[in-house]
C-alpha cells in the first residue's frame, strides 16, 4: 500500500507525464522550485516560527519576524528558482511575502483565535482501501466548545472563492483526520488565511460530503494505480512545471533556448522543418483558395459560352452540371425518418470518430474489436509559440 498525497493526487489530474517523472521515475527536476512555491515556503516557516515562539512564551515583534523571514530568504534562495514573469524580479516577491507576514501579524494579534495543537503536522490516516493519506496540516487548533481549526496559508494571488473552498479536496479530507484523531471534535472548520487579500476563506463539510469525498479519492488512486499511460497535459501551469527540459513537448523550446545566435537557431534541424512544414500547409491553404476560384471561374466561363469542356494547352477540363445533395444541418429528423421508412440500415455509416473513440476507450466487445487493428500513427498540427508571443 502506499502513501497519498493531496499534491500527489493534483499533480496527476494536473498532468500525467509530470507525476511519472517526479513520483515513479523519482527523478530530480531540472530547476529547484519556482519563485512563488519558494516564497510561500518562507511565509509558512515564518509563520510556524511564529506561533512556535508563542507556544514557548516568547514573544515575537513584527520587526522580529520579518528579519526571520529575511534571513531565511537569503539562506535559502538560489538564482536558479524559476521567475516565469519577466517583469518580476526575486525582490519584488520577498517583498511581496513581507506584506503578507506582516498583514496577518497585525490581523492576528494577539494571536488568541485558538489553542494551537500542532503546526506543520506530520500525520498520517489510513483510507478505507487501505492506503495511506499524509495530513499536512499548516495550523491546528480548536476552542473550548469542541470547534477544531485546520488551517491553511495561501500565498496565491487570486482569492479563494466560496464555492471553491466548500469544493476543495485537501483540508476535507484533514477534517476526517481531526474527528478521528480527537473525539471530542464538534465541528472542524477549513480556513484558508488568503495572505495576498488579508482575508479568509472558510468552510465545512457534513458526514456525507467527508464520505463522497473519500469514495472520490479513492476512485482516482485507483485510476492513477491501473494507468498504463502518462501522457502530458500543456495546459498554462506548464510555464510553471520545473519538468520542461525533460518534456517531450517543451524539451525541444528549452533546448532553443540555449542556443546564443539567430544563425544557430536558424540552422537547428527541427526549426527547419517547423518553418517549412508551416510555409507548405500555408501555400495548401492559398491553393485550395486558388482551386475554388479557378472552379467558379471556368463553370463562369462555360456557362457565357454555351460550352462544357474548356480547352488549354497540353490539357482540357470538362465542366458538368451535376445535381448536389444538401443535407440539412438539423439530420435528427431526417434520421428519424429514415428509420420509420426502413431504410436506415443501408443508408447509414460508422460515425467514424465515435467508433475510433470507443474502441480506443476499450468499449465494444472483443469481436468487433477484433475487425479492426490499432497501429501506431501520427498526428501533426501547427500552432503559434506563446514565448514568442504569437499565439
Ligand atoms: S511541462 Fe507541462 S506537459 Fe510537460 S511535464 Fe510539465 S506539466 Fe506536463
Amino acid at each position: 500500500m502506499a502513501t497519498y498525497s493531496h499534491s500527489r493526487i493534483s499533480t496527476y489530474e494536473q498532468c500525467p507525464y509530470k507525476f511519472k517523472l517526479r513520483y515513479i521515475d523519482k527523478i530530480k527536476a531540472d530547476i529547484p522550485t519556482t519563485i512563488e512555491a519558494f516564497m510561500g515556503d518562507m511565509v509558512h516557516r515564518t509563520l510556524e516560527k511564529l506561533y512556535r515562539d508563542r507556544k514557548f512564551m516568547k514573544e515575537i515583534t513584527l520587526d522580529g519576524l520579518i528579519k526571520f523571514y529575511k534571513d531565511l530568504w537569503s539562506k535559502h534562495y538560489s538564482r536558479d528558482i524559476l521567475i516565469v514573469k519577466k517583469d518580476l524580479t526575486s525582490v519584488n516577491y520577498r517583498k511581496m511575502g513581507e506584506k503578507y507576514i506582516s498583514d496577518y501579524y497585525e490581523r492576528m494579534k494577539p494571536f488568541e483565535q485558538m489553542t494551537i495543537l500542532d503546526l506543520e503536522t506530520k500525520g498520517r490516516m489510513t483510507l478505507p482501501d487501505g492506503n495511506q493519506w499524509h495530513v499536512r496540516i499548516d495550523k491546528l487548533g480548536c476552542d473550548n466548545e469542541g470547534n477544531y481549526f485546520v488551517c491553511d496559508y495561501k500565498t496565491n494571488s487570486r482569492m479563494k472563492d466560496q464555492e471553491e473552498a466548500d469544493e476543495d479536496r485537501q483540508l476535507a479530507l484533514y477534517s476526517i483526520w481531526v474527528k478521528d484523531k480527537f473525539k471530542d471534535a464538534k465541528n472542524v472548520k477549513l480556513i484558508w488565511h488568503m495572505l495576498a487579500f488579508n482575508k479568509d476563506a472558510i468552510s465545512d463539510r457534513t458526514e456525507e460530503q467527508l464520505k463522497k469525498l473519500q469514495e472520490e479519492v479513492i476512485e482516482k488512486i485507483r485510476e492513477i494505480e491501473t494507468a498504463k499511460d502518462f501522457p502530458t497535459n500543456i495546459t498554462e501551469l506548464c510555464d510553471y512545471c520545473e519538468y520542461q527540459g525533460m518534456c517531450p513537448s517543451f524539451k525541444h523550446q528549452v533546448e532553443l533556448k540555449e542556443i546564443k545566435t539567430i544563425k544557430e537557431f536558424k540552422e537547428d534541424e527541427g526549426v527547419k522543418l517547423v518553418d517549412e512544414f508551416s510555409d507548405v500547409k500555408t501555400q495548401l491553404t492559398e491553393l485550395k483558395k486558388k482551386d475554388e476560384e479557378y472552379k467558379e471561374s471556368l463553370v463562369q466561363y462555360a456557362k457565357q459560352f454555351g460550352i462544357d469542356v474548356v480547352y488549354g494547352s497540353n490539357k482540357k477540363c470538362s465542366v458538368k452540371e451535376i445535381d448536389k445533395v444538401v443535407m440539412p444541418e438539423d439530420k435528427d429528423e431526417l434520421i428519424q425518418l429514415l428509420k420509420e421508412k426502413g431504410v436506415w440500415d443501408e443508408m447509414s455509416m460508422i460515425n467514424h470518430s465515435r467508433f475510433k473513440s470507443k474502441i480506443l476507450k476499450d468499449k465494444l466487445d472483443e469481436d468487433i474489436k477484433g475487425e479492426v487493428d490499432v497501429v501506431k500513427d501520427y498526428r501533426l498540427s501547427l500552432s503559434g509559440r506563446k514565448d514568442r508571443g504569437d499565439e
